[in-house]
């Protein structure tokens, strides 16, 4: 009919780039595998520089309260506080990350940024080297022998 106006476009045929979706936040390929340190351990497979984001362990977002209800009795456990009220549950996160290890010597470090749990690169780490962080307090309460094996390890976790 003249005079219509063409009706406007519900959808676009390829879908929009939707905003605010991040990027993949893994930056560096990390594989897993069997730990000198303890069950299995987070390895880089490439090289890492000191300083660079390396990827973030995602899962399950559930209150502290939760977390620490499932974490009693549990001799390994994947979940972080990221705040007085939240933690994230890494268990059955894909994330090759929630595999990182204690250590008392680390090579990279835990960092929580709004609510999500960042590791990034201490040093220099090569390609094979396994990723150690310093838990700091866990909820083992020092009850769990560290097999780090690194010079001064504090021995307990
Ligand atoms: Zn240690």
């Amino acid at each position: 009919m003249p005079g219509c106006p063409p009706p406007l476009p519900q959808q676009s045929i390829t879908p929009p780039r939707v905003r605010g979706v991040p990027a993949d936040p893994q930056k560096f390929a990390v594989s897993v595998a069997p730990s000198r340190i303890d069950g299995q351990g987070a390895f880089a497979a490439e090289p890492i520089p000191a300083r660079r984001k390396i990827g973030e362990i995602r899962g399950e977002s559930i209150s502290v309260r939760e977390a620490r209800r499932r974490a009693r009795g549990q001799a390994r456990i994947m979940i972080v506080e990221v705040s007085q009220r939240r933690a994230v549950d890494a268990s059955r996160s894909g994330d090759a990350l929630r595999f990182v290890n204690h250590s008392c010597a680390p090579n990279a470090t835990l960092r929580i940024r709004q609510g999500r749990v960042e590791i990034y690169a201490l040093r220099d780490i090569a390609a094979g080297e396994e990723l150690g962080v310093n838990y700091g307090e866990s909820h083992h309460g020092g009850r769990l022998r560290c097999r780090c094996g690194a010079p001064g390890c504090a021995g307990r976790l």
